[in-house]
């Protein structure tokens, strides 16, 4: 199936988990750019390395490191046919760029995934994930900065796709198989 899609949500609210999920459903490669950073950290290579304090931090990269990287991937042949962005775009910025890689090529998305779920909900997700994988940014100082920075640069997307008339809004909370669930049952109208 030919679908583009953004998977939109706060740290925490199970993006990754539903990406690769969706990903097998629909048949279209799951591309996160926090995998793509985090694997570029862990051979540190010049991306990783330009990367990794932002990360460390719970700062955004620097748009124009981010947009190059994604301009990259999508350009690979795996994603010509569709595929689902998990953690791009996050900026105004990035939003834009998006628009002129796709529309450059005649291609536009189908629909944005927000994937909700509440503060309290998050911190408690992430900091399990903090015990059983270590990842470096799970600490909470960083939790507590990145949820910030979520906010005041990510979350107004929603509204930004919604005046487009992709957003399609999906509570995270619930079971796993049940949120993938909603999120099919939402898209349907959006992927023809
Ligand atoms: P999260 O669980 O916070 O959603 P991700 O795995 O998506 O984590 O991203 C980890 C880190 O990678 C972010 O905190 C940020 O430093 C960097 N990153 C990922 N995607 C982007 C992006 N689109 N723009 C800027 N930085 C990004």
């Amino acid at each position: 199936m030919s679908a583009r899609l953004v998977l939109l949500g706060p740290p925490g609210a199970g993006k990754g988990t539903q990406a690769a999920r969706l990903s097998d459903r629909l048949g279209i490669p799951a591309i996160s750019t926090g995998d793509i950073f985090r694997a570029n950290v862990a051979e540190q290579t010049e991306l990783g390395k330009r990367a990794q304090r932002y990360m460390d931090a719970g700062e955004y990269v620097p748009d124009e490191v981010t947009n190059a990287m994604v301009r990259d991937r999508l350009a690979q042949p795996d994603a010509a046919d569709g595929f689902l962005l998990d953690g791009y775009p996050r900026t105004a910025d990035q939003v834009d760029e998006l628009e002129g890689m796709l529309s450059a090529d005649g291609q536009r998305l189908h629909a944005v995934v927000e994937l909700t779920a509440d503060t309290d909900e998050v911190v408690t997700r992430l900091l399990k994930r903090a015990e059983e994988q270590g990842r470096p940014d799970d600490t909470e100082v960083v939790i507590r900065r990145r949820l910030e920075v979520y906010a005041e640069q990510t979350a107004p997307l929603a509204a930004t796709y919604a005046a487009r008339g992709l957003l399609v809004q999906v509570d995270g909370i619930g079971g796993l198989d049940e949120v993938t669930e909603r999120i099919m049952t939402a898209l349907a109208p959006h992927l023809n």
